[in-house]
């Protein structure tokens, strides 16, 4: 009997674990060396010009909001179908959130919802201040789209990245996003070439894992500057930036506006900074199971995941669809029969707008339609670069014993 298949796991080297054990043995734990090294070494794999690294994605999210000067009486959008913690960054700054429906296909942040919904707040006058699109699975948003509207509607763009380090889009050289050949540049997700910032989780359930981080990548040397000040309680030890004060009393730091300690420590880096060797091969990994699901699932009764032909996912997630509709079996049935055989399969999301803590702040049933829809038949296969060929027979097996096939 195999153990439980969980939906998402780590892989962690040899080398991984050596990275670790020497900032055990170095003086420095924390705001040492090795974090500006992880943040250099990442921002180089984006092609983004800086990095400033946190203690999660949910910590990088909040501290990006503020950034852009998020507050009371503002707007932040984000898409339904994401985790919880997206939409909850715009809260902690006391800013207002809204959600835009997905696309049915690719279960993104739809962009004919956006264009619509921009419009009618503009003539509401209440346009958001920051839009944040979720990668959902790991394949890209049309940033190209997103970002022509940023720029008529004026509002900024945090890129929720978590699923995303390593995937890609190409931007057609004519500035248009539609499926025209492969003429184009080729544009990693985490350089900011369509957005202010761009946030990746390093969770280990994500492609690469710090054992609980993030980092919020960016173009502008501000915004890299005064993320650095915010994570670490508002500090600054910059001599241009303090306040003046009596020349015969010591100052080597001031607090100038309120910040956090949400700092990555120099143990977390390490591993990250290892883990991030091994991203490429990651990638291939998850692309290359990803393929083998779409074959074998093509005489199923199930729905695999779309790929946009411009893009390329990371794949950090494999949802399928199952629906009574097609077959005479639910989704439920089927989440519970593949737990039975070993299988933990999850779910990929609860729209965040439904969930009791959202519905108190006015959210209904029926809201985003496209996005509860997919709740009801979502279901998340295992997908991770250590997943064996015995366990992924397992998977495809029970799959086809559960339709009957
Ligand atoms: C995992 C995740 C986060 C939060 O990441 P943490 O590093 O756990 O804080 C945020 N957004 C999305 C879409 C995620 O999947």
């Amino acid at each position: 009997m195999l153990s439980m298949i969980p939906y998402g796991r780590q892989d962690i080297s040899k080398d991984d674990i050596e990275a670790v054990v020497n900032v055990l043995m170095s003086p420095l734990l924390t705001q040492g060396p090795v974090v500006p090294r992880y943040e250099r070494a990442l921002a180089s794999y984006c092609g983004a010009k800086h990095g400033v690294a946190f203690n999660s994605a949910t910590s990088a999210l909040h501290i990006a909001c503020l950034a852009l000067d998020c507050g009371p009486g503002d707007w932040v959008w984000t898409s339904p179908n994401t985790f919880v913690a997206s939409a909850n960054a715009a809260l902690y700054c006391g800013a207002n959130v809204d959600f835009v429906d997905i696309d049915p296909k690719s279960y993104n942040m739809s962009i004919e919802c956006l264009t619509s919904k921009l419009a009618e707040a503009e003539r509401a006058g209440c346009l958001p201040k920051v839009v944040i699109p979720v990668h959902f699975a790991g394949q890209p948003c049309n940033m190209p789209a997103i970002y022509k509207l940023s720029n008529k509607y004026g509002f900024k763009i945090i890129e929720d990245a978590s699923h995303a380090v390593g995937a890609s889009y190409t931007q057609h050289s004519n500035g248009a996003d539609s499926h025209q050949g492969s003429l184009g540049r080729n544009i990693k997700v985490g350089s900011c070439a369509h957005s202010h910032i761009s946030i990746f989780s390093f969770h280990p359930v994500k492609i690469i894992t710090s054992g609980e981080g993030g980092m919020a990548m960016t173009n502008v040397p501000e915004l890299a500057e005064r993320m650095r000040r915010l994570r670490s309680h508002g500090i600054t030890t910059d001599p241009s930036l303090m306040h003046e004060r009596d020349k015969n009393e010591i100052w080597n730091y001031q607090q100038v506006e309120l910040g956090f300690n949400y700092r990555m420590t120099d143990i977390h880096a390490a591993l990250g900074l290892s883990q991030l060797n091994r991203l490429d091969y990651f990638i291939e990994r998850r692309r290359s199971i990803a393929k083998k699901y779409d074959k074998a699932l093509r005489g199923l009764p199930i729905i695999t995941p779309w790929q946009e032909p411009t893009s390329a996912s990371s794949y950090h997630l494999y949802p399928v669809r199952v629906d009574a509709l097609w077959t005479n079996k639910t989704q439920k049935q089927a989440y519970e029969f593949l737990k039975n055989v070993g299988i933990d399969v999850n779910i990929h999301y609860i729209p965040v707008h439904r969930h009791p803590f959202y519905e108190f702040l006015g959210f209904r049933l029926g809201d985003f339609p496209v996005a509860e829809n997919f709740h009801r038949q979502s279901i998340t296969l295992p997908i991770f670069p250590t997943l064996s060929q015995q366990e992924h027979d397992h998977i495809l097996t029970a799959l086809s014993e559960f339709f009957g096939a």
